[in-house]
């Protein structure tokens, strides 16, 4: 299990000013969350809602944690009061449910519309014609239990570096429309979130300012 630390040292070292490191924990022990927090990390993610739940307890009470998997409508009252953001909303119904269970626990909760650039069919999303709807829609002016902080987006599993750039120049450029061109009080656009192990050196030519690192963090996850 040694390495996490001098893997986070690493990558931080390689990421520009001002783009945040989400350490994608899911599939690891807590022992391994416990070394990336003793050396500093504070943002987890999980993408299953009965292990974050199991994890939350035995870490730190200061440890921030995200959830990027595909969430059930009916899991969103159990995950929500864990989390600090849902990265993975996939659909305007998700959305509606964590704005319903949000205004009931009186909080508003940050949240990024995911959306489907790649070519694989089986990734959840929004298309992009379909988001740009919905972040200029009345509908989400009256959802006062989120704030939608920007995009969330995976590229196709491919070794060609540029059918993956073009998919990150796709999602960075949902993202720098919406920032600029919507003004309601609950749209906050600060954050496009893309790059993965494989493919986040290519996700920072194209301007990412999260990255989401499970293995080149952990190492293989064991199923
Ligand atoms: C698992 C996962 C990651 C991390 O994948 P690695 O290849 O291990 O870095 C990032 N984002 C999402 C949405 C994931 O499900």
């Amino acid at each position: 299990m040694s390495g996490i630390v001098e893997n986070i040292k690493r990558i931080q070292t390689e990421l520009p000013q001002g783009v945040t490191l989400v350490a994608v924990s899911k599939f690891h022990p807590i022992e391994a969350l416990k070394e990336a927090y003793d050396c500093g990390q504070r943002i987890f993610a999980e993408s299953r809602a009965q292990e974050l739940m199991q994890k939350v307890d035995k870490m730190p009470a200061d440890t921030v944690w995200h959830f990027i998997g595909h969430l059930q409508t009916n899991k969103v009252k159990a995950v929500l009061p864990h989390v600090a953001m849902i990265q993975s909303v996939d659909s305007e119904k998700l959305l509606t449910a964590i704005n319903a269970e949000a205004r009931k626990e009186e909080r508003r909760i940050d949240v990024l519309l995911e959306l489907h650039v790649a070519q694989e069919e089986t990734k959840f999303g929004f298309s992009v014609e379909d988001c740009e709807r919905l972040v200029n829609s009345g509908t989400l002016a009256e959802m006062t239990g989120v704030r939608v902080c920007g995009v969330m987006g995976m590229a196709t599993n491919t070794d060609d570096d540029g059918e993956i750039r073009r998919e990150f120049q796709a999602i960075r450029s949902v993202f720098d429309r919406l920032k600029g061109g919507c003004m309601k009080e609950n749209v906050d656009f600060s954050v496009v979130s893309m790059g993965m192990s494989d493919d986040y050196p290519l996700a920072i030519m194209e301007k990412t300012t999260m990255v989401r690192l499970g293995s080149c963090i952990f190492g293989p996850r064991q199923y």
